[in-house]
Parts: structure tokens; C-alpha cells; sequence
């Protein structure tokens, strides 16, 4: 369907070479977007753009750390060298450290703010002049269910959360009118890297998340192919602003036990 079409379009995913952003890179590709996929594991990296390649994408990769002061600017340099063009930014690259609030150090608040949602400021910001260039484009930001709920180990992941999901409304607001459409995937309990530590960390984790959530699973990576392409394409055009939850109905649950 040509709403949805992507042929033309270039994509920057970061944490493009696992889980969720794997998925939602796969999605893309698929739709036809060329893309640049970027993390810090150039192992990961390659086996990644090797699989979206044999979807036919047109896919490169970058060894970046998003927390770096300029790699907003050098990821959307790289894509524009590579592709010629961006229009399609997705911020997904994110960590998390589980423990009590009381037992965070500085640095480690510091480490989870940074990645979570300084990085996703600062690619906002280098890609705001190429949209402009374009006289539009797409920024989708991976929130979570913490940017809504609150998790008692996860203090700093769920204030980076919390904070993403208002970038999003304060980004669209402000590029509404340069057709600049931003909006959010807040993602459920999805079956990962991320979760498989926090599943090993967290007594009884895997059995709460499968007695709440309506969908009785984990979600997977491939669940947010068809949103990502959603908020990337023509479809979404008036969509901004928004934050759609990928959650198995675990948010809509009303007994939430
Ligand atoms: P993974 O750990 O599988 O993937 C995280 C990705 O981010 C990897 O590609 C990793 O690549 C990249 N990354 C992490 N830190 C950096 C950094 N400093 N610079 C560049 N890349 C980085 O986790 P998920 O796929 O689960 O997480 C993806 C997003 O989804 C995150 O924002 C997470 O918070 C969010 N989310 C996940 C949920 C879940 O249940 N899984 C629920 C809600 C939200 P590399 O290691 O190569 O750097």
C-alpha cells in the first residue's frame, strides 16, 4: 500500500542491531527504507546488516555510543554520506540498571539519563536541520510502560522514560508546523536482551509479567515492525505527539495484579 511505502525514505535506528530495534529495523527495510543502523558492538552491528540485507534493505551500520557528546551530529552526517538524504529517525538505543533507588550512584543515574533520553535530545536535534532541508520528517521515540507506571528498581530507567514521552509532545509541538511529525512506542514486557538480565535479576519477574498481561506472552522484536513503519510513512502524517502502547493489554488491565 503506498501510504505505507518507504521506498526512497532513510532511516537512522539507533540500537538498530538487536532486539526491539532489530525489529522494528526488519519492519522497515521490508517497507523499503534504506537505513543506518548504529550501536556499539561492531559484531552485533554486522550480523544485524547482514540479516536486513537479505531482506533487500540497502542497510549500513555505524560503531557509535549515543552517550558521546557529538554522535547525534556524526550518526545523521554518516547516514546523509551513506544515503544521500534522512528522514526517518528512531530513537530506541537504551539501557537499564536494576537496584533500589536509595543504592544509585551519581554516575550510574547519570549513565541511564544519558542514554535513555539525552541521546535521543541530541539525534533530535542533529536531525532537525536535514528534515528541514527535506520540508519534513519522522522521529519515533521508544518510551516504555515506565513512562507512564513507576518501577520501584528501576528509578532512573522510569525517569528517563517518564521524560522521553514529554520530549515527545514538547518536539512535536515545537516542528508541527515544519512537518515534523514525533511520537512515542511505549513498549510492554518484551523478550529481550534487556529483560532476559532483568528476568535473572528480578525474583518472580517472568510469572508476574505472564499473570498480568492480557496477551499471556512476552511480546517479541517483530511486534514493532508494523508501528514502526506506521509512524515512519505517509500514514501517520497527522499523527504527532502521540505515544501508542505495545503491551499485550497489560496497561488496559484493570485489576493490575
Ligand atoms: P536490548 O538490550 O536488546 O537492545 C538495546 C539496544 O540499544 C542494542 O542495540 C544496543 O546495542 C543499543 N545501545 C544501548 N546502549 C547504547 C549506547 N550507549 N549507544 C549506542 N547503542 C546503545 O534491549 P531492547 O531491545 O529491549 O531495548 C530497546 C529499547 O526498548 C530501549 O530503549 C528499552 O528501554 C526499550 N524498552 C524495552 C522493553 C523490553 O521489555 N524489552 C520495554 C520497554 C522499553 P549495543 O549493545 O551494540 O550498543
Amino acid at each position: 500500500m503506498e501510504l505505507f511505502n518507504l521506498k526512497g525514505r532513510v532511516a537512522l535506528v539507533t540500537g538498530g542491531n538487536g532486539g526491539i530495534g532489530l525489529g522494528m529495523a526488519r519492519g522497515l527495510a521490508q517497507a523499503g527504507a534504506a537505513l543506518l543502523i548504529a550501536g556499539r558492538n561492531a559484531a552485533k552491528n554486522e550480523q544485524a546488516v547482514k540479516e536486513l540485507a537479505g531482506l533487500g534493505g540497502d542497510v549500513a551500520s555505524a560503531v557509535a555510543d549515543v552517550t558521546a557528546a557529538d554522535a547525534g551530529r556524526v550518526l545523521v552526517k554518516a547516514a546523509v554520506e551513506r544515503f544521500g538524504r534522512l528522514d526517518i529517525l528512531v530513537n530506541n538505543a537504551g539501557i537499564n540498571q536494576r537496584k533500589a533507588p536509595q543504592d544509585y550512584s551519581l554516575a550510574e543515574w547519570h549513565a541511564i539519563l544519558d542514554a535513555n533520553l539525552t541521546s535521543a535530545f541530541v539525534c533530535s536535534q542533529a536531525a532537525f536541520p536535514e528534515f528541514k532541508k527535506l520540508g519534513g520528517g519522522k522521529i519515533v521515540n521508544i518510551g516504555s510502560l515506565t513512562s507512564v507506571f513507576g518501577l520501584s528498581f528501576s528509578a532512573a530507567y522510569s525517569a528517563s522514560k517518564g521524560g522521553l514521552a514529554q520530549l515527545t509532545k514538547a518536539l512535536a509541538t515545537a516542528w508541527a508546523a515544519d512537518n515534523i511529525q514525533v511520537n512515542a512506542i511505549l513498549p510492554g514486557w518484551i523478550d529481550t536482551d534487556l529483560t532476559r538480565r532483568g528476568r535473572r535479576e528480578v525474583a518472580g519477574l517472568n510469572e508476574q509479567v505472564l499473570r498480568r498481561t492480557p496477551a499471556k506472552r512476552w511480546g517479541t522484536p517483530d511486534d514493532f515492525a508494523g508501528a514502526a513503519v506506521f509512524f515512519a510513512s505517509a500514514a501517520s502524517d497527522f499523527v504527532t505527539g502521540s505515544s501508542l502502547l505495545i503491551d499485550g493489554g497489560y496497561a488496559a488491565e484493570g485489576l493490575g495484579v
